[in-house]
């Protein structure tokens, strides 16, 4: 999964790759221009990763975002490790310890943490002052309690759907004594649910599609035109081949079972927690004008994220027969959470 995302090659890297071989280092375009690794045909894995074995052929001299995936680093007032849940292997619980990888990480990435932290405070310290001022700041420790406090009712359809009324109805929302709805309004939840997943899947470039690794370590890219899901499969070359197709209006939101349930508020327990979700609300609430409240703004966003999830666990399911289950909201977060990772926010990722 690592070796799909193009790897950023670092000053102290790029002396290596240019002795080398300098035709698979390549400037990457845009307003952040950087170094980095080749795709395979622009659009497939890494240049490095050998077809069939998936090895890498220049393992001793990887970039540092190789070695340091499955953990992101997320930077706003504060230095945070966040881990991928998007990695197989992450599951498995047959890793070193997490924990230790994670300090032993920052400590390495120490210069350019500093000087990124830098300008992250910078950009935090603007973004309370505007919310100060607009008069919708929340205590994020609060916000986080509240959820807390409410994990499994957020994995309920009809608290979420009443989360997300009070969100758009009352000026500043509280989570204590909210009641589910008995009988929400699934086709208002349905669409809610679809266009934030389709939202991205809608491009034709597979490097910006949602890649779903499977248990077959196959790499599964999903593009969606207008309302039309196609599934593709991207090859070790970096070929995609058409497997299936579905139109997006014929996939229902498929009820979670008991057990499904259980690993979804597994997960918003982690979301809750991770500093570059409340850093995407933020981005929301920065890009809206300050007009929501913060409490607003956080309940009604993580309550759109898990509508999301949860359409994407029946569009897995529609594909490939996982379930709404454990195992199948465990596939869902696989294929959701690189996505989750990648949500612009306000701070910074190093
Ligand atoms: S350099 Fe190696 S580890 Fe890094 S992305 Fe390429 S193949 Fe994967």
């Amino acid at each position: 999964m690592c070796c799909l995302c193009q790897p950023e090659v670092l000053p102290e890297e790029r002396a290596f790759f240019r002795e080398n071989c300098p035709e698979r280092m390549i400037k990457t375009r845009g307003p952040d221009a950087h170094f980095a690794l080749a795709m395979k045909k622009g659009c497939g894995s890494c240049v490095f990763l050998s077809d069939g074995k998936r090895k890498c052929q220049v393992y001793d001299h990887r970039t540092a975002y190789c070695r340091q995936y499955p953990f992101h680093l997320y930077l706003s007032d504060r230095v945070k490790v966040e881990l991928d849940m998007s990695c197989r292997g992450v599951w498995t619980g047959n890793g070193t310890d997490a924990m230790a990888e994670a300090k032993d990480i920052v400590a390495k990435a120490d210069r350019r943490i500093v000087s990124t932290l830098r300008e992250s405070r910078a950009v935090y310290s603007q973004f309370y002052a505007n919310c100060k001022e607009a008069g919708i700041l929340s205590d994020q420790s609060i916000l986080r309690m509240s959820v807390s406090e409410n994990l499994s009712n957020f994995a309920d359809l009809g608290y979420l759907s009443k989360v997300m009324e009070l969100s758009q109805m009352e000026p500043v929302m509280s989570l204590s004594g909210v009641q589910k709805e008995v009988r929400p309004d699934m086709p208002e939840l349905e669409i809610a649910a679809r266009e934030s997943a389709l939202d991205s899947m809608a491009t034709n470039d597979p490097l910006n599609a949602p890649v779903y690794c499977d248990p077959e370590w196959n790499w599964n890219v999903f593009m969606a035109k207008d309302e039309n899901i196609v599934w593709n499969i991207l090859t070790d070359s970096g070929d995609l081949v058409q497997k299936g197709s579905a139109e997006a209006s014929e996939i229902p939101l498929k009820p979670l079972e008991e057990d499904g349930a259980k690993v979804l508020a597994d997960y918003i327990r982690i979301l809750n927690g991770r500093d570059s979700f409340m850093g995407s609300v933020f981005s929301l609430i920065d890009y809206n004008d300050y007009e929501d409240d913060m409490a607003n703004a956080y309940y009604g966003c993580l309550s759109v994220t898990v509508l999301d999830l949860m359409w994407r666990a029946s569009m897995l399911d529609h594909f490939t027969k996982c379930g709404m289950g454990a195992k199948g909201i465990q596939e869902a977060v696989i294929f959701y959470d690189m996505d989750r990772l990648d949500a612009p926010a306000i701070g910074a990722f190093v």
